[in-house]
């Protein structure tokens, strides 16, 4: 990883993750709502299920490691991450679509479909009472 490239942090326990779904600790991943029914996954909170409507899920770890499905080189500022970055979408090893960037290519325009990445974290700033606060993002394996 170069130094321009994202900084990954080891969580302690006091940092906040930029979304409800990154669960954070001694081993961060992401967490989504499962329907009981379908399968269908959810990022989000639900009333219902949005393929089969039925209202009951439960939570499940998603899967680290993924492979690029589609992205796009960024020209705008984002916190944290160096410009320009791959904006992405990855599939997990489980099956689930997860909007993400892409962290570690030390040239974005080396980012190519099906390659290989894996879950990570890094910082991307404090809060106003010195708080880290984590994102996370897909490292190509
Ligand atoms: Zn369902």
């Amino acid at each position: 990883m170069s130094e321009e490239s994202a900084r990954e942090v080891s969580v302690a326990s006091d940092c906040l993750p930029i979304v409800d779904y990154l669960q954070l600790g001694e081993d961060p991943h992401l967490v989504a709502n499962e329907c009981t029914n379908c399968g269908a996954r959810y990022f989000d909170r639900r009333n219902a299920c949005a393929k089969c409507g039925k209202v009951e899920f439960a939570q499940v770890r998603i899967a680290d490691e993924a492979v690029l499905k589609a992205f796009s080189v960024v020209h705008r500022a984002a916190p944290g991450i160096p410009v320009p970055y791959v904006s992405a979408i990855v599939e997990t090893g489980d099956g689930t679509s997860v909007r993400a960037n892409v962290l570690g290519l030390a040239d974005p325009m080396d980012a190519n479909l099906g390659m290989h990445l894996r879950f990570s974290v890094y910082s991307c700033g404090l809060d106003d009472n010195g708080t880290e606060c984590v994102a996370f993002g897909y490292t190509v394996v």
